[in-house]
């Protein structure tokens, strides 16, 4: 459904669509000289022909305007946009001074669906929104959004509709393309213009969009189209956000699939029928047993034992992810309590998603279950990933250090994968660092001894304990020990169990 001729690629029809385009726009150098501006820009100017303004300085600008650096390899390239809001009257801007509501929305819709031309609907959505609000409020939410609304013009013509659904969310009428134009390079254009860096309330913020696009086919309704913009968008986002899908009909086995699964998780989760099991930690020297690692599992009725990795995700997808996750510790930590007898120091080890993360009820939730069971704050360490505390660097952070004063402790999960700086690491109040299984697995060649030596070397400089993540042979293990590693789990020493199992196992090892 993708064609290989996309608008970016082609200079002049993106120099036709600058010039055009209704939103006030120029491009300048990084001494802030004009270098190109479009008509509309002229206009505001009080001035015709936009190549009069060629190399003067960029004027004074009473209005809104955002700046958008061009990236690297265009140098110190900016391109200034203006609110179109303050554009001058009438012209084809018009249209963008306000933005439909959703009954227009419909409405044009429907007229473009019974012309029988080709038509495109866009859903788009701001990955990580309310985090953006969260953060530094709704009204520079609002301006983000309004900047990205022009990004948006800047990709659409005149006769596109554009609205915004709700908070986060906005819709496009690509209306009568081209067979020329593709609407899902247009798509994909769209999300470029997205991810270029926003100024707002003096810092630059890099947000992104993930975007469903529908093309009406014969037969199609309004409600078709929507539903399908909307599966789209799911499907761009579960392949990572910041990324545009165009809806094509194997997508729609693929959705039922999952709205079932969803649901059978969201039955299960209500009604206790998932599981934790438990993942030994061991000292691979003295053999001691210094910690479990509690796994979520679903027995399904038809599928057998799911492991976390099979249902996890959708749970962060879906909303269900609070529920599973405060349930998780709940029976991790009740658990440790009911093993106390058999081994009185043992640390349960939880996982923490990035979206329990962003909750502030998380700490509170927390301290609530260990005063419940009595369990010592330091015998608990969550695990979060490198890229959950990434996601949002800054209120990460707080959230960490309102965890560390409650006396939990806690790990970088898969430490390797992500991409935190070792600026960032040194201050995370971290006191564990797990090695992901990739590292482990790479441990036969001298490349992949080095790079765990050099992980090694760096958590000993920061002070943090290491644990190596899915030891499975004896080399592994021989190799972790020479390079000074010496905790350890894995299917070498045991795979996650259920709680008599493993219970059995402690007791074993005592
Ligand atoms: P993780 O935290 O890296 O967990 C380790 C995964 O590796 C587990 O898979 C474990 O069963 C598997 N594993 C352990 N040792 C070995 C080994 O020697 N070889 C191999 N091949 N695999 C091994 P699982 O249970 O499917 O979990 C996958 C991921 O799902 C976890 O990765 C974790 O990120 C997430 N997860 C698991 N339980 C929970 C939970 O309760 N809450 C949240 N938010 N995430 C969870
Ligand atoms: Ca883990
Ligand atoms: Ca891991």
């Amino acid at each position: 459904m993708e064609s290989d001729s996309h608008p970016e690629d082609s200079t002049a029809l993106l120099a036709a669509a600058f010039g055009a385009s209704p939103i006030p726009a120029a491009i300048v150098d990084g001494q802030d000289r004009i270098v190109h501006a479009n008509e509309a820009f002229a206009r505001r100017q009080d001035h015709t022909d936009p190549a009069e303004l060629v190399g003067s300085a960029l004027p004074d600008l009473h209005s809104r305007s955002s700046r958008i650096p061009l990236g690297v390899g265009l140098g110190a390239y900016t391109l200034i946009s203006l609110d179109p809001a303050e554009a001058t009257a009438g012209g084809p801007s018009a249209r963008y001074t306000g933005l439909v509501s959703r009954e227009v929305l419909l409405g044009e819709v429907a007229q473009a669906i019974a012309s029988g031309r080709r038509n495109a609907l866009l859903v788009l959505h701001v990955d990580r929104f309310s985090i953006i609000v969260d953060t530094l409020g709704p009204a520079e939410g609002d301006r983000l959004l309004e900047t990205l609304l022009a990004r948006v013009a800047l990709a659409t013509r005149a006769d596109d509709v554009v609205c915004r659904l709700g908070g986060d969310e906005v819709a496009v009428l690509l209306r009568h393309p081209t067979t020329a134009e593709d609407p899902g390079a247009t798509a994909r254009w769209i999300v470029r213009l997205a991810g270029e860096p926003v100024e707002l309330d003096g810092r630059s913020v890099v947000t992104s969009l993930s975007v469903g696009v529908a093309l009406a086919a014969p037969g199609a309704t309004v409600e078709s189209l929507l539903r399908q913009a909307d599966a789209a968008l799911s499907e761009a986002k579960r392949h990572g956000r910041n990324r545009a899908v165009v809806f094509d009909p194997a997508l729609r086995a693929v959705l039922e699939e999952r709205s079932r699964l969803e649901y059978e998780l969201r039955v299960a989760l209500s009604s206790g029928r998932l599981e934790l099991y438990f993942q030994p930690e061991v000292d691979m020297v003295t053999g001691a047993v210094l910690g479990v690692e509690a796994l979520a599992r679903w027995p399904h009725p038809s599928r057998g034992l799911l492991a976390a990795g099979a249902f996890v995700e959708l749970a962060e997808q879906t909303g269900l992810v609070d529920e599973l996750g405060r349930w998780v510790l709940d029976e991790a930590v009740s658990t440790l309590a009911g093993w106390r007898d058999l081994h009185p120091e043992l640390v349960m080890r939880v996982n923490v998603s990035a979206m329990q993360l962003a909750r502030p009820e998380l700490v509170g939730d927390v301290g609530a279950i260990l005063d419940s069971a009595a369990v010592p704050p330091h015998q608990v360490c969550l695990e979060i990933t490198e890229t959950a505390i990434m996601t949002d660097i800054g209120r990460s952070m707080d959230v960490l250090a309102e965890l560390h004063r409650l006396g939990v402790r806690l790990a970088i999960d898969d430490f390797g994968t992500g991409f935190s700086s070792l600026a960032h690491l040194k201050r995370f109040p971290v006191q564990l660092l797990k090695i992901d299984r990739t590292f482990v697995d790479d441990l036969g060649d001298a490349e992949g001894r080095a790079i765990v030596a050099s992980v090694l070397g760096l958590a000993s400089s920061l002070g943090l304990a290491v644990i190596a993540e899915g030891v499975e042979t004896d080399e592994q293990r021989r190799a972790l020990v020479e390079l000074g590693c010496t905790r350890a789990q894995g299917h070498l020493f045991s795979e996650a169990m259920d709680q008599d199992s493993c219970r059995r196992w402690l007791a074993t090892r005592r």
